[in-house]
């Protein structure tokens, strides 16, 4: 279909790739075309393509009730706050429909816990540089990448973005109005930049010490994909607000915003609602997708199969001069590359492999959580010739 027949908006440099079916770590063009696929919709179908589980989960729920209202008690969605909050380790849900979405409920409790619980006037977001938090308003703010703002001035006040790995950054810029610190433990769609630990550390310790609350967007990092139910369980940090969204329903769209016990009291009745938010099918799929992580330890094996993955294609990409560097966390991996990649990302698909950019430079992996080792040798060896192909290595 061309630009001008479709009926689309044109916001998405889509590639012309149509994909009409997939299953398990695999994807299939209207051609009947065969792909690897090591995006994973973005780090959305974590259990892979067509989970049966929650597939099936979701036509019982189909068969059964499709949404009433959170104007009513909704079982499936106290079963899916619980088992969540469960598995995160924390205490309060709240459920919304993106990662956009999430975030903005973060930001907003962040700011009414202080002016309605504490009486202070604090409502500042502080970010970092290189973050990615959504495409709203609020998160384009908070989001420290000029390219999203462009042409929507003006934009909402009370964020402020500074480099990251720079302690003092934020410190100097904390205030009688600061709320709150907002960073990715895994800057994802910035380039794939893992916090440094000791860095995080330090931005926990701040926090506490400031008295103004630690957000975590896990939107990208949470669901296993980065070797532990949330990034931050690997870091060993404890943020009061984090939020979720891609893989928490294998392809369902949702969202959750997920916080301490006593940050309950500022999100009171009638101060946040949204309408799709944890209906049963939603919850339905969030149930399906965390119990069968549970049941197969998912975390368990992106890390495993991440360590994998990252081992062969350091050992594989070594010496190349094309590659800066390999990094990343479980199954989230990005190889900085001297020049940008995009030729290598449809050199890559012309060979049945479908990944992804994060920044011009850097080539993202992102399989689901099950990618077996045969399909991980298959990747690194067609992601190491498209990237051997574009600079020969020189000859011994
Ligand atoms: C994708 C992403 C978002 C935005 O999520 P949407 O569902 O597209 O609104 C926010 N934060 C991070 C870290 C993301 O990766």
């Amino acid at each position: 279909m061309t630009q001008e027949k479709s009926s689309l908006f044109q916001t998405y440099a889509r590639n012309p790739l149509a994909l009409v079916k997939g299953e398990g770590s695999w994807l299939w063009d209207d051609q009947g075309n065969k792909y690897l696929d090591f995006m994973s919709g973005l780090a959305v179908t974590n259990l892979g393509h067509a989970p049966k589980k929650v597939g099936d989960k979701l036509k019982e729920q189909i068969d059964t009730l499709w949404h009433t209202s959170n104007l009513f008690v909704i079982p499936k969605q106290e079963e899916a706050a619980s088992k969540l909050a469960e598995v995160a380790q924390a205490d309060a849900v709240f459920f919304c429909n993106s990662g956009a979405e999430s975030n903005e409920a973060a930001i907003k409790l962040a700011r009414r816990y202080f002016q309605k619980v504490k009486g202070e006037d604090r409502y500042e977001i502080i970010t970092l540089g290189k973050s990615f938090h959504g495409r709203t308003l609020a998160t384009l703010t908070a989001t420290g990448q000029d390219k999203v703002k462009e042409g929507f001035l003006p934009l909402p006040a009370g964020f402020v973005t500074v480099p990251p790995h720079d302690i003092q950054a934020i410190e100097q810029a904390v205030n009688g109005h600061t709320a709150a610190v907002m960073i990715e433990m895994v800057q994802a769609e910035g380039g794939v930049y893992p916090l440094d630990p000791e860095y995080a550390r330090q931005i926990e310790q701040l926090c506490r010490d400031k008295g103004i609350l630690l957000i975590v967007d896990e939107v990208q990092t949470g669901m296993g994909r980065t070797g532990a139910w949330f990034a931050h369980h690997r870091y060993g940090i404890k943020p009061d607000i984090f939020t979720v969204a891609k893989g928490i329903a294998s392809g369902f769209p949702a969202g959750a915003m997920i916080g301490r016990a006593y940050l309950k009291e500022a999100f009171t009745a009638g101060s946040h609602a949204t309408t799709f938010g944890g209906t049963p099918l939603a919850s339905s799929a969030i149930i399906a997708t965390i119990e069968t992580m549970q049941e197969d330890r998912l975390p368990e094996r992106a890390a495993e199969i991440g360590g994998l993955l990252m081992d062969k294609l350091r050992k594989r990409l070594h010496g190349n001069p094309f590659v800066k560097e390999v990094r990343g966390l479980g199954l989230l991996i990005g190889i900085e590359c001297a020049e940008p990649v995009g030729e290598l990302v449809l050199a890559g698909q012309q060979r049945g492999l479908l990944f992804v950019s994060a920044g011009p430079n850097v080539i993202r992996l992102l399989p689901n959580l099950y990618v077996t080792e045969e399909e991980v040798q298959q990747a690194v060896d067609i992601v190491a010739s498209v990237i051997e192909e574009k600079v020969p290595t020189p000859s011994a």
